[in-house]
């Protein structure tokens, strides 16, 4: 529920120069333009599930975006059921949008790839909440080798070869002598990854698509206290979101989407009891930022 201190989930996603908005809870569009971040830098908006605290800033921010003059068309990945949604909005107040929204409806059961651009990847993580429901795992794709500048004058590498070697080419050199690549460059730069999963009982069968993930949200709904309301509701406790995020082999955890019976003086009893579990848990506090490549 929003509050005047918290606000219902949305989170931006920032790779490169694009901006992906993950689920768009009442108000988003006001904490976007708190963080500066144009609202017409989104062109992609993922919705986890239809519930509203996951969706209701969604009609809000489509209209504003429409008001602020966008042309681009807008992709929404959502269950099904989204676009009917709107439409009956935008059908009761005879609007029609300066843009088109192109709906992708999310309805299979296994993790699948629903966005794939220069350099990155978006899968779908399945989760178990009382409707239809999915994470979204952001995946960079492998980096480019690096290459070992003085190979290059050396070896005579013409210009136009360079990008195929960082690739993971071999050179043949003037006198056909085959220079393997590990000879001539470095290994790239590990590739990052980011998984958001809200909402979602505990579901083990994740851990192998959030292997080694760099910083990993999961829901805690709960403390442990009220593990059998969090199983009748579908939601996790702080001490399961921190074993997925164990098993996982995460780097980071970041917990939220708190019951609205907590304020911020029981931050710490989550802390804690997420802690026991996995570490390096933090609280996925309103406006946090964090660059996962410095
Ligand atoms: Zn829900
Ligand atoms: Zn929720």
């Amino acid at each position: 529920m929003p509050t005047v201190k918290k606000r219902p989930s949305a989170q931006v996603i920032n790779y490169g120069n694009k901006y992906y908005l993950v689920d768009c809870g009442e108000g988003t569009q006001v904490q976007l333009r708190k963080q500066k971040i144009s609202l017409l830098k989104i062109n992609h908006i993922f919705i986890s599930h239809l519930h509203g605290d996951h969706y209701f800033g969604l009609i809000g921010l489509v209209n504003s975006m429409h008001l602020l003059g966008r042309t681009k068309e807008l992709n929404i990945y959502a269950p099904k059921g989204m676009t009917a949604i709107i439409d009956v909005q935008l059908n009761a107040a005879n609007a029609r949008l300066n843009y088109k929204i192109i709906y992708h409806e999310l309805t299979e059961k296994q993790s699948v790839c629903i966005y794939d651009e220069k350099g990155l990847e978006i899968h779908t993580i399945p989760l178990k909440h009382r409707i239809y429901t999915n994470g979204f795992l952001f995946k960079e794709k492998p980096l480019l080798r690096k290459m070992k500048q003085e190979k290059i004058a050396y070896y005579e590498i013409p210009h136009y070869k360079i990008n195929d070697i960082k690739e993971g080419a071999d050179f043949i050199d003037k006198n056909g002598e085959v220079i393997p690549n590990t000879h001539l460059t470095f290994p790239p730069a590990p590739s990052l990854s980011y998984a958001y999963c809200s909402d979602t009982a505990y579901k083990e069968d994740i851990v192998p698509l959030l292997s080694n993930v760099d910083a990993l949200y999961h829901e805690a709904t709960f403390l442990e206290n009220e593990k059998d309301l969090a199983k009748k509701t579908f939601h996790s406790t702080v001490r399961q979101a921190a074993a997925i995020a164990n098993k996982s082999k995460a780097s980071a955890l970041y917990i939220g989407h708190f019951s609205a019976r907590y304020t911020t003086e029981h931050y710490a009893q989550f802390l804690q009891e997420a802690k026991e579990v996995f570490e390096q848990t933090k609280i996925a506090n309103e406006g946090d930022i964090i660059a996962l490549r410095p």
